[in-house]
């Protein structure tokens, strides 16, 4: 349908005159008559992906939903927009029901909601086959997958609707971005080679941030001071943590109280409620603070310690700026976090350890970038990013300056290969500045042609450099245990031929 007649629809019957990033193409899909798996967050607005198309081809849309307490308000809320709406659920006499598939029958009602245990009754199997039925909606689609978080036996029946009616597109809708539940929505609907749409996730609002740990006292201190009297959620690593955290922060001046699952339940209450009227403006809490809690203005979130995976931490950071003002994200890192994440996976077993293993990796990853954060977030929720930089994280907001580091480059390579291609960039840079420390003295490193070269490159500055010769593929990076760095062929003739580099090197804060 032609993008005007769309658009005046959205008018006529909404009251807006733009459609959200993605609705119109979904919409369009639709109308080609193509299945689709449509991924938004929560409030994205899902419900005019199919409402609209309704609109449009007339007929009858079929919107399976589970949520028979709020079918009622959506079928009011549409019909308040003068659409015919209807709901069959068990709330409904047998008169009322019988005169709503009447009317359904005549044509007259664009969408039907229903919930989804009755498409296993063969009355309304029946039923649906006498209509003019074109097309079919299943919202909240993840309740089909036990990988999601709000399994329902009763979607598994719905893979019937496709056989029973294999010409009539279908439209699958979820806020669940985990890529596993996508596709088991896809396989248990049997949608295979439908499109996809996920879109939404950007929260433009919020700037994202990595500091370096070392420091991080003074670091987070400055940023409390920045927003002093601003609401404040500071993620802690364990329950002990929140409470020297938040002891610690009053007496330096910043009124915080703690957060977490070991205290009392009337106390949880209360920290919440006194959090959300702004009574105590830092909570330092673990993860267990943030469920339900709807607080539109907190303007900082911290993670004083690394997130468990990218989701956790997105949904965390996501608590921040909710009324859209802008808000900031500050993630604390060193490779201390790593190992004491390492420490609890090595506890685990089987696919519940290489899930956890694969998520540290990805957040660790995240915390090493040198491109967009943003765009690395909604890359992993799949929801892509125009243009490379978003303007609003740290790495983009980077002053930045094109640096010759040939000769520390080569130093450093020298370093790897020297030590046995057995070390991270710690101990390699521990080496080249010469450090007296136990470790160089057992491995004898302290007695090689490198040990000490170095002395215009600080740690952070040698870790930059590693990064960006890993970037150019002069050095790769194995991630075991513990992640140690290697010379690759590149590297070895880089050397050889005794090339240049330059590399734009961040001047401001670095990166950890
Ligand atoms: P979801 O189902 O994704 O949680 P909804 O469909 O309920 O979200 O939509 C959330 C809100 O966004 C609703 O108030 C809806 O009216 C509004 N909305 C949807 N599309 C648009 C649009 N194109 N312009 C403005 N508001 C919109
Ligand atoms: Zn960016």
């Amino acid at each position: 349908m032609a993008a005007t007649n769309l658009k005046a629809l959205l008018k006529r019957h909404f009251g807006y005159d733009e459609f959200r990033p993605g609705q119109e193409t979904i919409i369009n899909t639709a109308l080609d008559g193509r299945n689709s798996l449509v991924v938004m967050p929560t409030g994205g607005g899902k419900s005019l992906c199919y409402q609209l198309p309704a609109l449009a081809t007339g007929g009858l849309t079929l919107v399976i939903s589970p949520l028979i307490a709020l079918m009622k308000d959506q079928v009011d809320g549409l019909r308040s927009n003068g659409i015919a709406a209807e709901f069959l659920n068990s709330t409904l006499d047998n008169r009322t029901a019988a005169e709503v598939e009447r009317s359904a029958q005549a044509g007259v009602v664009r969408l039907l909601y229903a919930a989804p245990e009755r498409v296993s009754m063969p009355g309304f199997r029946r039923f649906l086959g006498t209509l003019d039925l074109r097309m079919i909606a299943i919202d909240e689609a993840h309740c089909i997958s036990e990988w999601g978080h709000d399994f329902r036996p009763d979607y598994r029946q719905l893979a019937e609707l496709r056989e029973l009616f294999p010409q009539t597109p279908i439209m699958a809708l979820t806020a669940t971005a985990t890529e596993r539940v996508r596709r088991d929505i896809v396989a248990q609907l049997g949608l295979d080679g439908c499109a996809e749409f996920v879109s939404g996730f950007d929260r433009s609002n919020l700037t994202y941030n990595v500091k370096p740990g070392a420091g991080s006292w003074e670091t987070l201190l400055a940023l409390l001071d920045e927003r002093k009297g601003q609401s404040a959620i500071v993620y802690c690593f364990s329950r002990k943590d929140t409470e020297e955290l938040a002891a610690r922060l009053t007496s330096d001046g910043h009124p915080a109280v703690a957060y977490h699952a070991g205290l009392a339940a009337d106390t949880r209450r209360r920290t919440q409620e006194r959090f959300i009227d702004g009574e105590v403006p830092i909570v330092a809490a673990t993860i267990a603070f943030g469920m339900g809690i709807d607080k539109p203005d907190i303007r900082l979130v911290v993670h004083h310690a690394l997130p468990k995976s990218i989701e956790g931490y997105y949904q965390e950071t996501g608590r921040a700026g909710r009324d859209g003002l802008p808000s900031e994200c500050v993630l604390f890192f060193n490779e201390g976090d790593r190992a004491k994440q390492e420490y609890f996976i090595r506890g685990m077993t089987g696919e519940a350890r290489a899930v956890a293993d694969r998520q540290l990796q990805q957040m660790v990853d995240y915390c090493r970038l040198n491109t967009c954060r943003r765009g690395y977030l909604l890359g992993y929720f799949g929801d892509a990013m125009a243009g490379g930089s978003c303007g609003n994280c740290d790495v983009c907001l980077a002053e930045r300056q094109s640096v010759d580091v040939t000769v520390v480059a080569q130093k450093l390579l020298s370093a790897v290969m020297r030590t046995g291609e057995r070390f991270g960039v710690a101990h390699v840079s521990d080496v080249l500045l010469g450090r007296n420390i136990k470790r160089i003295r057992e491995l004898e490193h302290d007695k090689l042609s490198v040990f000490g070269i170095v002395d215009d490159y600080d740690r952070d500055g040698l870790r930059l450099i590693a990064d960006g010769l890993v970037e150019r593929g002069l050095i790769g990076r194995a991630d075991g245990q513990y992640p140690t760095l290697g010379v690759t062929t590149d590297g070895r003739e880089w050397l050889r031929k005794r090339g240049s580099l330059t590399l734009d090197l961040r001047v401001d804060e670095p990166p950890p």
